[in-house]
């Protein structure tokens, strides 16, 4: 698969970057403040071409940790693992106006459920239901299941950054012990926190997002092969999540400007999905106040724009 330049995202990007400076890296995980915060790659998985799939611009061989973008993914793992039913009796379906690492609304809502595997306390029992007999196995699964989407590829993670979030991160130690008193969480929590930092820390760059947006806009198929990765049903699930509640609480602004399902982490990165067409990675680390890049967000702002991306 040939991958080559993308003029127009270069000149996209070049429009875009001044804009860096009006936001922030995020400081809460002191590893991930370790970066530039004016960098900008972003690459485009054509699904509507035998040649020159994949295109790019930017910094684009830069790796970034995905964070919160791993929910997306961890949660395919665990339908697949253990379908609707077990997962949905643990985790909502709701979206939340609430910041993404919020503890508010765990003790009101019906059996200290958490409101959606978007935020941080519904992955975190998502993480917890991932089939294996201790950290390493699970992590093990996540990994292989994750480069099961990037073509076999094998995935790595920033142990820098895992450590510092695994040393640092109360809060999600508070939720996940909460979760355990109330039964939503079976398994150890150390052992959770483990593997959930481990998650958030894999590290790739702005191609390999793109690839795996385009296994989703190929309803989980592999995009060269055809090959079944994801269950359509379940890559469906995975992407309604990413448009209700994908980009924080910004996800019903994103919805009227953009209109694709789009999940975002806190180190930068965005996975856009562009039904049928596109795979999109962009990965930029100054975060406006709601923790999406606010580079990445312009720039999806523009391509849909100009491509007529929404869904709605
Ligand atoms: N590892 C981060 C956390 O749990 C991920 C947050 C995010 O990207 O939204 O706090």
């Amino acid at each position: 698969m040939g991958c080559q330049t993308n003029e127009e995202l270069e000149e996209i990007i070049s429009q875009v970057r001044p804009i860096t400076a009006k936001g922030k890296v995020a400081d809460y995980i002191p590893a991930l403040l370790n970066v530039d915060a004016t960098d900008i790659s972003a690459a485009i998985f054509h699904l509507d071409r035998s040649e020159g799939q994949c295109t790019f611009a930017g910094n684009y061989k830069q790796v970034f940790t995905l964070q919160s973008i791993s929910k997306v993914l961890v949660l395919a793992l665990a339908l697949q693992d253990h379908g609707y039913e077990y997962v949905f009796n643990k985790v909502g379906m709701e979206p939340t106006g609430d910041p993404f690492n919020s503890i508010i609304k765990l003790e009101t809502s019906s059996h200290s459920r958490p409101l959606n595997p978007m935020i941080n306390a519904g992955a975190l029992a998502v993480t917890s239901m991932i089939k294996g007999n201790n950290a390493e196995e699970k992590w093990g699964r996540i990994n292989q299941f994750i480069g099961s989407l990037l073509d076999g590829k094998s995935v790595t993670y920033d142990q820098e950054v895992a450590r510092s979030e695994f040393e640092t991160t109360d809060l999600n130690r508070a939720l996940s012990y909460f979760m355990k008193q109330h039964q939503v969480i079976e398994t150890d929590v150390e052992e959770l926190i483990d593997v959930y930092t481990r998650q958030c820390a894999l590290e790739m760059n702005c191609l390999d997002l793109a690839r795996i947006g385009a296994v989703f806009a190929q309803n989980g198929k592999d995009p060269l092969t055809g090959g079944i990765i994801i269950k359509d049903e379940i890559a469906r699930i995975c992407k309604t999540f990413m448009v209700t509640c994908g980009m924080y609480n910004a996800s019903g602004e994103f919805a009227i400007k953009v209109g694709i399902p789009a999940k975002s982490g806190v180190s930068g990165g965005i996975l856009g999905v562009v039904q049928g067409k596109y795979g999109i990675g962009i990965f930029s680390p100054a975060l406006d106040e709601r923790g999406n890049s606010i580079a990445g967000l312009e720039i999806l702002k523009i391509l849909a724009n100009r491509y007529h991306f929404s869904i709605f």
